[in-house]
């Protein structure tokens, strides 16, 4: 399929919401496009600045992932995530992603509003789509500390000044988390939505449990981030195979079933997203660890 853009894809998943999970490993681009297939639900794959500098560059697998993309049946965009720097933005553009996020929420207000506006400027001169960040507290987690939250008002005035496609909000959730406790301010989101003329996009969604994820979309949210729960299944699942079969030496054996693990998760995740309807009353508690 074509290499689709984030609004097509959003228009296309709606009232669902969409999901979006980070590669780190040519394993888990495979494994999230074949989710997609399975699912035929549409999905993003996105690539941090950490992965570009574990990698050496973002360049290998940026390029993996766009072919991935452009071969797959599934409508897949690709995405650079948690971008800090204008010159990776450059780079991954020049590579052909059209979608990315600038992160300028560890500057303070008037300078993230300053940068950020400088670069989506840039972005709108090429068709890029742009996400960017904002809470309400700084710190090592900036926005997606547990206890940010970003201001409605100063969201609208955000997205006025600086003219970006998407906006990153913090509602409750954090960065990394292992266990799904996250309790997500549903009353904000229901209020960001209905003032933000932007989709808006949950990060560290991986910390909140399956009725909170319906719940956010249910209350308008659209993009959901995924990337901490797919690597404890990858790693369990290699972790356990490689505790079964001490004299295994061949990569392909332990990371076969470590793809298919996360392949598991994305397609239990899209399901999850795909049936999140705003009129959807379904009571918590019904979520399966899959
Ligand atoms: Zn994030």
């Amino acid at each position: 399929m074509p290499l689709t853009s984030i609004p097509d894809l959003i228009a296309a998943v709606r009232p669902g919401g969409l999901g979006a999970f980070n590669v780190i490993t040519l394993e888990h681009a495979e494994a999230i496009a074949a989710a997609a297939e399975s699912a035929k639900r549409p999905v993003v794959l996105q690539l941090s600045e950490n992965t570009a500098l574990y990698h050496r560059g973002i360049a290998p697998l940026a390029l993996a992932c766009l072919r991935i993309a452009a071969d797959s049946d599934a409508a897949i965009a690709v995405h650079l995530d948690h971008a800090t720097t204008a010159e990776l933005i450059h780079t991954a553009v020049d590579l052909g992603i059209r979608s990315v996020m600038y992160d300028g929420s560890a500057l303070d207000y008037a300078d993230n509003v300053a940068a950020t506006t400088a670069i989506t400027a840039w972005c709108h001169q090429r068709d890029v789509h742009i996400e960017a960040e904002l809470g309400a507290v700084g710190g090592k987690d900036g926005a997606h500390a547990p206890g940010a939250r970003t201001d409605p008002d100063e969201a609208v005035e955000f997205v006025r000044a600086t003219g970006v496609d998407a906006l990153a909000v913090a509602v409750g959730s954090a960065h990394a988390m292992h266990t799904r406790t996250a309790e997500l301010d549903n009353d904000l989101i229901a209020h960001l939505a209905a003032k933000v003329p932007v989709p808006l996009v949950l990060h560290g969604s991986s910390g909140v449990p399956d009725h909170g994820l319906r719940a956010a979309v249910e209350h308008g949210m659209t993009k959901i981030n995924i990337a901490t729960r797919l690597n404890i299944r990858m790693t369990s699942a290699i972790r356990d195979h490689l505790a079964n079969t001490p004299d295994l030496s061949d990569p392909r054996k332990y990371l076969t079933p470590a793809r298919a693990a996360v392949q598991s998760e994305v397609e239990h995740f899209l399901h999850l997203l795909a049936d999140a309807r705003p009129d959807d009353n379904a009571p918590p508690g019904d979520e399966v660890e899959s």
